[in-house]
C-alpha cells in the first residue's frame, strides 16, 4: 500500500498576514508552517499503514524550496519520504495550474491512495483534492471523518450536514480526510533527529515534463483584477461591560424600537 499525502506550506498562523500590493497576492515572505489541516491526512496515512503492517507515506508539496522545512515536519511524525515540486516558474499558479502540477506528480508516484487535508488555511479553497482527482480520473470523498481500507477498496464515513454518508470507492481513489478524523501525535525527538536523513526530492516542473507557459500567471485562468479594503461599517456603538452591560444593550434595543 503505497499513501501519497498532499501537503502545504502556509504563512505561521501568527504571523501578520499582508497582501502585497504589487502581485496581488499574499505575501508569503515571513515564516511557513506546514498547513494545520494536512497534520490530519499524514496522521491518517501512518494509522493506515500502522494498520496494513507495511508499505508507504510519501509526502508530496508544491512550493517554494524553503517548503521543504515543512515536509520534514511530516518526515519526523514518520513519513517515509518526501517529493517537493519547486520551480520559480510556478509561483503565482491558481488552483488549476497546482492541480496539473500535483496530478503530474502523484502520476508519477502511482499511489494506491491520496491523501489531501480539508483545505488550506490561507487560500481556504477546499477544492484542490476535487481538482486533483479529476485529472487522475479517480474517485474522490471529502470531508472524511472515519476512514478503513478493506483489500482492493475503502470505506470513508462522510460528515454532512444532517449526520454521515458512509462511502465506498475502489482503489486507487483520492480522499480529503475532516480535521476530527484523528488527533495528530507530536513529532518525537528521535523523529526530529532522524527526519532530515529520509529521501527528500525536489523536482521541476521539467522534471515532470510541464511547460513552464502552463503554470504561473501564464497557465492560471483567475486574475486578482483589484483589492479593496471592506466597506467602513455604519454607525457603532461600543458597549463595555463595567457591569452594566446588559441594562445598556436593552436600553439600546428599546431605543431602536427592537423589543
Ligand atoms: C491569481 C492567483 C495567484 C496565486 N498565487 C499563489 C502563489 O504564488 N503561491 C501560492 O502558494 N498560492 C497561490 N495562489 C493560491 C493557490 O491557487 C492555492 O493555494 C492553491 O491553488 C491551492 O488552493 P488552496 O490553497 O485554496 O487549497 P485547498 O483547496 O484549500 O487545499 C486543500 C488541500 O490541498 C492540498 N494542497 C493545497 N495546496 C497544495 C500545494 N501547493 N501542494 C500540495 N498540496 C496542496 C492540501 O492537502 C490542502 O489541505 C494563487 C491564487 C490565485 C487565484
Amino acid at each position: 500500500m503505497k499513501i501519497a499525502v498532499c501537503v502545504k506550506e502556509v504563512p505561521d498562523a501568527t504571523a501578520h498576514k499582508r497582501i502585497d500590493p504589487g502581485t496581488k497576492r499574499l505575501d508569503r515572505s515571513g515564516e511557513g508552517a506546514l498547513n494545520a489541516f494536512d497534520v490530519n491526512a499524514v496522521e491518517e496515512a501512518l494509522r493506515l499503514k500502522a494498520a496494513t503492517g507495511e508499505g508507504e507515506v510519501v509526502v508530496v508539496s508544491m512550493g517554494p524550496e524553503r517548503a521543504l522545512n515543512s515536509l520534514r515536519k511530516a518526515l519526523a511524525m514518520g513519513a517515509d519520504r518526501a517529493v517537493l515540486i519547486s520551480d520559480d516558474a510556478a509561483a503565482g499558479s491558481d488552483l488549476v495550474a497546482t492541480s496539473a502540477v500535483l496530478a503530474k506528480a502523484l502520476e508519477r508516484e502511482q499511489p494506491d491512495l491520496v491523501l489531501f487535508g480539508q483545505q488550506s488555511s490561507d487560500s481556504d479553497g477546499a477544492v484542490l483534492w476535487a481538482a486533483v482527482a479529476e485529472r487522475l480520473r479517480r474517485p474522490v470523498i471529502s470531508q472524511v471523518a472515519e476512514l478503513t481500507l478493506d483489500g482492493g477498496s475503502l470505506t470513508g464515513k462522510r460528515q454532512t450536514e444532517f449526520g454521515y454518508d458512509v462511502i465506498r470507492a475502489p482503489l486507487p481513489a483520492v480522499v480529503a480526510v475532516a480535521d476530527s478524523i484523528n488527533e495528530p501525535r507530536y513529532p518525537s525527538l528521535k523523529g526530529i533527529m532522524g527526519a532530515k536523513s529520509k529521501p527528500q526530492e525536489t523536482l521541476s516542473l521539467a522534471d515532470l515534463g510541464i511547460e513552464p507557459s502552463h503554470v504561473g500567471p501564464a497557465g492560471s485562468r483567475t486574475e486578482v483584477l483589484a483589492l479593496s479594503d471592506p466597506p467602513p461599517r455604519g454607525d457603532t456603538q461600543k458597549i463595555e461591560d463595567d457591569g452594566t452591560g446588559a441594562e445598556k444593550i436593552v436600553a439600546f434595543l428599546v431605543e431602536k424600537r427592537l423589543i
